[in-house]
């Protein structure tokens, strides 16, 4: 039997080995890519852990958590008031007002009245949280996001509203065996980007791309931001 303390003390073990691991291939997947020092954001998917995981995870160092649904965050985000959360699933209009206070990084936004939405709350509350607009980019007809066609004109809408700061984009590589395929998703949002970002003349730094399966694929392409849950806090999956 394994008391208590040395469980927590073989967690902790556990998850610095996977952080390390994380930012070793990150670094190599950023030198593969041309990209030394830039800085990678690594957003801490909690969705599937509880408080105390979240506890050693701030221990471990990492400071931006995400989640992907409101009544699953409420206590996590509750307790780590001074951590940067990041709002990553579908997002009801009717759930806004509850997002706005504690989330300071919206992935999710597909349509111009959840925009609209949360920059009122937002301007509500007196925040002004960092958003990122959801594109379809593999086409698959169940999956959320805007269609890239109609890309442009959300971010137009968006970068008018008060409430709210449009940075760029966050796409989901396609559901596919072979991570390698995501590699034409992530191609097609830089592409998307690279194009909007100069017919409008609005910056957009940000691409929040790369999971589990796929983060050094993404980082290779660009990704700036990168959102890892299993492959962080399941010890089970391998190295
Ligand atoms: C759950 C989730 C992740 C993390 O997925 P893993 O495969 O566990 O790394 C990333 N992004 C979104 C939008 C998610 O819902």
């Amino acid at each position: 039997m394994i008391d208590d303390q040395s469980q927590v003390q073989h967690d902790m073990e556990q998850l610095v080995k996977r952080s390390a691991d994380i930012s070793k291939r990150i670094d190599s997947a950023l030198h593969r890519a041309n990209r030394m020092d830039e800085p990678i954001r690594i957003v801490a998917v909690t969705k599937y852990v509880d408080i105390d995981t979240v506890e050693k995870l701030t221990k471990v160092g990492y400071t931006d958590f995400g989640e992907n649904r409101w009544q699953v965050a409420k206590s996590k985000v509750e307790a780590y008031r001074t951590s940067i959360w990041h709002f990553i699933g579908p997002l009801q209009r009717n759930k806004v007002r509850f997002v706005v206070p504690h989330f300071a990084f919206i992935h999710s936004v597909d349509r111009p009245e959840l925009a609209d939405e949360i920059s009122r709350e937002a301007l509500n509350y007196g925040v002004r949280p960092n958003v990122l607009l959801q594109v379809n980019v593999s086409d698959e007809p169940q999956k959320s996001g805007i269609d890239p066609e109609n890309a442009f004109s959300l971010v137009e809408h968006c970068a008018m509203l008060p409430g709210l700061r449009v940075l760029g984009f966050m796409a989901i590589g396609r559901n596919t065996e072979h991570a390698v395929e995501s590699r034409a998703d992530f191609r097609r949002l830089v592409l998307l980007r690279n194009d909007i970002q100069q017919k409008t003349g609005i910056i957009l730094p940000e691409l929040s791309m790369g999971m589990s399966k796929d983060f050094d694929i993404a980082v290779e392409e660009g990704a700036t931001i990168v959102r890892i849950g299993r492959y962080l806090v399941n010890f089970d999956q391998e190295l």
